[in-house]
């Protein structure tokens, strides 16, 4: 396997799990209940993306797609400080989208074929790309149709993870009662939105305190192993 540049996550722990960070030309989706840290983590990455190459980073701009509106500026600020950055300007290199729905989560990456290259964006973040769709199309009923718009808009981000050689980061929310959403691949525990598209899974799970635990999901080229981490005032450390 060719050896992509990466994103450190701010964890070596993390990092050694997924082989050095998150890569470019990839999707990686962090899967995991409420509050396992799958937006701390998309936050972090918006920030070390802008890191020079031997600090971990990419030296290129983030695009953040917010869909349940739980971005925080602050939360960015912090981790800059906690890095040594320029806090404006760390933030000044995040382009922060509202998704309001699914067709406009949709027609925003869309538009990102002329943004990345012109804004030098190495980061497309969408948390969380699995809301709006589950929202618009709840239930079993819906699954076939819910699923075939959520590969569409999967599609869509591999598309410019290839073309401009960028790390795409999702996250998608599943529940600690599999049983109540028992047959829905992409809600039941262990589900992820990935299951048929190229990329690396990621399933975090709640530890004691500020502690998590990452666990990679069927990817033969990395280990099945798992990583703990922390979130801390200043961001994602071991
Ligand atoms: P959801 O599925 O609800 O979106 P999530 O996986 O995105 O959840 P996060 O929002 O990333 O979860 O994680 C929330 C946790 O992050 C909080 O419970 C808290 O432990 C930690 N956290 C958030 N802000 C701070 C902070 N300023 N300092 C330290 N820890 C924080
Ligand atoms: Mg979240």
């Amino acid at each position: 396997r060719m050896s992509l540049p990466k994103i450190t996550t701010g964890s070596k722990n993390l990092d050694n799990l997924l082989g050095g960070g998150v890569e470019v030309k990839t999707i990686t989706e962090f899967f995991g209940e409420f509050g396992s840290g799958k937006t701390q983590l998309c936050h972090q990455l918006a920030v070390n993306v802008q890191l020079p190459l031997e600090k971990g980073g990419l030296s290129r701009k983030a695009v953040y797609i917010d869909t349940e509106g739980t971005f925080r500026w602050e939360r960015i600020e912090a981790m800059a400080r906690g890095l040594g950055l320029d806090p404006d300007k760390t933030m000044e290199n995040i382009f922060y989208v509202r998704a309001v729905n699914s067709d406009h989560q949709m027609a925003v990456v869309e538009e990102l074929k002329e943004l990345i290259p012109k804004e030098d964006i190495g980061l497309v973040v969408v948390d969380s790309v699995t809301g709006h769709f589950r929202a618009e199309y709840p239930g079993r009923e819906n699954l076939a149709v819910r699923q075939q718009k959520l590969n569409r808009h999967l599609h869509q981000l591999m598309s410019l993870a290839e073309l401009f050689d960028v790390a795409v980061v999702v996250t998608n929310q599943v529940m600690a009662r599999p049983d109540v959403f028992y047959g829905d691949p992409t809600t039941a525990i262990g589900g992820h939105v990935l299951y048929h598209a190229p990329g690396v899974r990621v399933q975090l799970k709640k530890s004691r305190g500020n502690r998590r635990i990452a666990r990679i999901v069927d990817a033969p080229h990395l280990p099945e192993s798992e990583a703990v981490f922390a979130i801390t005032e200043v961001g994602i450390r071991d």
